[in-house]
């Protein structure tokens, strides 16, 4: 019997519509938002999705876009998601509609119960540079302050680039007096969906050593003064002092704040798509540990994201004689084609191999967030 029992995330993500009303620099939808060709969801379709969801056991979903709170539907959709049994129903938002207090009520009264806030800089310049949206900050600000007066929980993603990374410490002190729930600072990662933001120079990053040293000198100072602050997509040896705030693919698989990857898949890129990975993740040898089973979507999540790491990320000879290999995702496949590796180098850590992904989350502060049985 395994020593922990641990299970994939209950939440799930609904790509309500891809259409936006900010042009964020490295979206993945850019070049399609920017041609007029992404795709719509009707109503329908998504009720669809919510139910079929549902019945799979998922009972927190983030509802997203494109930007959600453009579609006129979003009250009833939300208000639909409770009437089925969702104990949890967020909206991913640019917080450009949201800087209406009257529209956040509405918001309220249909049920919503979190916000999560893309915001990228103290600095409103920063900001609405990014978005590519003048006001946007200003209107982020105000959005923040209707959720937190209504006592709605807010969260909040940083997408960390070369535009924003020296200033991460001054970030984070600008939102700590909205005691938010979660701080995810989100290293920007170009590949899958993305690829083609890679030409932008402006936001694609090329060195993990200065972004590892910029986020590890902001957590020094502020991690313990955050209820959370995770950092996702950079390897562990790049963030050596605090390892804990890592999430790789292994560790977000399964984090109650994370998404289904395999419902992630098959909403976005149909069953055939979903099947084929899960069959490719088969032949992929997994390296990566004890999961428990006790449930299907377990064994279906670990080998999407057996085949999801294999196919998008590298490891080098630094990382066949790393402790945390296992749980690390290693480089992503696209910065190495570009740059080559970035200097990883090994960890080493008591015990040896470490190949459980919730290895450096065991304090019990992180059971809300990786909930075990
Ligand atoms: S496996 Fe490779 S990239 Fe990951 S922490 Fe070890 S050396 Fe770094």
């Amino acid at each position: 019997m395994p020593l922990l029992r641990y299970e994939v995330t209950d939440r799930f993500v609904l790509h309500a519509g891809y259409a936006c009303n900010a042009r964020c620099a490295f979206c993945y939808y850019l070049e399609d938002l920017r041609r007029g060709t992404v795709k719509n969801s009707t109503t329908a379709q998504n009720k669809r999705k919510i139910r079929f969801a549902h019945a799979l056991g998922k009972r927190a979903i983030d509802i997203s876009g494109g930007e959600p709170t453009i579609r006129k539907d979003l009250p009833e959709l939300i208000s639909f998601c409770r009437q089925t049994g969702y104990r949890t129903v967020n909206i991913i938002t640019n917080g450009i509609v949201t800087s209406d207090a009257a529209y956040c009520a509405t918001l309220q009264q249909s049920g919503l119960t979190e916000a999560l806030f893309s915001i990228h800089s103290h600095d409103a310049a920063v900001h609405d540079s990014l978005t590519g949206v003048p006001g946007s900050y200003r209107k982020i600000i105000q959005s923040i302050e209707n959720f937190t007066a209504l006592g709605i929980p807010v969260r909040i993603n940083t997408v960390i680039t070369n535009t924003n990374y020296g200033d991460i410490g001054r970030f984070l002190a600008s939102v700590h007096a909205w005691r938010p729930a979660t701080v995810n600072l989100i290293v920007f990662n170009p590949s899958e969906t993305a690829v083609h933001v890679q030409k932008n120079g402006p936001v694609r990053f090329s060195d993990y050593h200065a972004i590892g040293e910029a986020i590890s000198g902001a957590l020094d100072v502020w991690k313990d003064r955050f209820s959370m602050i995770n950092v996702r997509f950079l390897p562990f040896c790049f963030l050596r002092r605090h390892p804990d705030a890592i999430r790789t693919q292994w560790q977000k698989f399964h984090e109650a704040q994370e998404w289904d990857p395999f419902l992630n898949v098959v909403f976005q890129k149909g069953w055939v798509k979903a099947l084929a990975a899960l069959a490719a993740g088969i032949f992929c040898p997994g390296n990566t540990p004890t999961f428990s089973f006790r449930r299907f979507d377990t064994l279906l999540g670990k080998l999407l994201s057996n085949f999801r790491i294999k196919y998008y990320y590298r490891q080098n000879q630094e990382c066949r004689h790393c402790d945390a290999s296992p749980i690390c995702t290693g480089i992503q496949k696209d910065y190495v084609e570009k740059f080559g590796f970035p200097g990883n180098a090994r960890l080493h850590i008591e015990g040896g191999k470490v190949t459980d992904p919730l290895f450096f989350v065991k304090d019990p502060k992180y059971q809300r967030i990786f909930p075990r049985g």
